[in-house]
């Protein structure tokens, strides 16, 4: 049943009702309560870190996938092959928020053994935002580097120099834990923007930067119709449906970047790389772990770190009133934020979360708590 229209509206909603609400749509979808909290927890996670992208705003596409067996609940990684510092681990097309912690905490554990590890994740589920990976990593003390790339339906990028669509938008991230405070955390996609914000961007959100995508015939354009076919917010979309691409991030470097995701993640793991006849998303992910006890026996990476983040950030910025920012740390301050005055979500996103939960089953009265939640 389609929502009425005084039910849409901008909203604001604290963490935790959200969190509720998206854990008991997957749970009337089938999900167990585990993993309903999970995969809501981690959606939620991103809405507070300020990336929209791999938020609450996936719920109606992972339902549908779910529907249609393209995601399976209740899944464990598999172990391929396995040594003392290593191991390459099936995900099983589990929902990457259950089968990313698994294959996380397996590097974590190993780590300790010899302060190095390196854990090749194949056949995931969306593994969202790839930087939880790095915090849950950075949380232990542990040193993370990921190189993820994406097998069937998340073909979208351009590489540098073509017009269609070769690689997916291939993200790396790299956390670092810090003594005091919040980890350095770089985390983005490869291309210049990832494909959840064009999907925000269309349902009312932050606009795309200048010629982040491209049309067929080469020109550089903001047009989501490109990657969709259509500019109809409702989901699901159909990644394949435009005739355009997102262009590769930093021209050539970024290009050559993404490039070696689909090497390290697709190829190494046994996922596979980029490619056009699979019709679900799998994610890869080949993931690096370094515990800095073992390499920094003196205790130099600590100081080292503060001198350098202090130094880094003293650089004059380059508008008056500017400031120069460490990776992370918007996401950081995005939570600390959030946390406290609630989650922003466009009119549109609200909308498909709705009707989404309507459609597993919600009775009116639920949907009204829902409502009463938001702002
Ligand atoms: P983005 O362009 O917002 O870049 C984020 C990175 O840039 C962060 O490290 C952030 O700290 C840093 N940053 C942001 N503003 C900054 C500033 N003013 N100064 C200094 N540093 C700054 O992110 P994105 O490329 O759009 O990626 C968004 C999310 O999408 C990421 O979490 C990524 O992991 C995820 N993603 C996932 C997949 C997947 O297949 N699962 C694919 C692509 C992207």
């Amino acid at each position: 049943m389609a929502l009425a229209e005084e039910e849409w509206g901008a909203v604001i909603i604290q963490a935790e009702p959200l969190r509720d609400l998206v854990a008991e749509i997957f749970a009337a979808a089938g999900c167990s309560a585990e993993e309903s909290a999970r995969v809501a927890r981690y959606l939620v996670e991103s809405n507070l870190t300020g990336h929209e992208s791999h938020g609450v705003i996936r719920v109606p596409r992972y339902i549908h996938w779910l529907r249609e067996g393209k995601v399976r609940p209740g899944q464990s990684i598999e172990i391929i092959t396995e040594n003392a510092v290593l191991a390459v681990v099936d995900g099983c097309l589990g929902f990457g928020q259950t089968i990313g912690e698994q294959a996380v905490r397996l590097g974590i554990d190993k780590v300790a053994a010899s302060g190095v590890s390196v854990i090749a994740l194949r056949n995931s589920g969306h593994l969202g935002r790839i930087g939880d990976w790095a915090e849950m990593a950075a949380a232990a003390g542990v040193i993370a580097l990921h190189f993820v790339n994406t097998t069937g339906i998340g073909l979208l990028v351009a590489p540098f120099g073509g017009i269609e669509r070769r690689m997916s938008t291939n993200p790396v991230a790299i956390g670092v834990p810090m003594a005091d405070g919040p980890p350095l955390m770089l985390d983005c996609a490869t291309s210049i923007v990832a494909e959840g914000k064009i999907l925000n961007a269309m349902s009312g959100g932050n606009p795309l930067p200048e010629g982040a995508l491209i049309d067929a015939d080469g020109t550089p354009s903001t047009d989501p119709a490109l990657i969709y076919g259509s500019t109809e917010t409702t989901q699901p979309l159909d990644l394949r449906g435009g005739r355009g691409a997102i262009r590769a991030m930093g021209e050539h470097k970024g290009s050559g970047l993404a490039f070696m995701c689909e090497v390290l993640a697709g190829a190494l793991t046994g996922s596979g790389c980029a490619r056009e006849d699979v019709d679900c998303l799998a994610n890869a992910m080949l993931s690096v772990y370094l515990d800095p006890k073992t390499f920094d026996v003196a205790g130099f990476l600590g100081p080292e770190l503060e001198r350098y983040v202090r130094y880094f950030k003293s650089a004059k910025p380059m508008t008056p009133g500017g400031e120069v920012l460490c990776p992370g740390e918007v996401e950081h301050r995005n939570r600390v934020d959030r946390l406290a005055h609630g989650v922003p979500l466009p009119d549109a996103t609200w909308r498909d979360i709705l009707e989404t939960a309507r459609d597993v089953g919600f009775d009116q009265p639920r949907i009204d708590r829902a409502l009463d939640a938001a702002q």
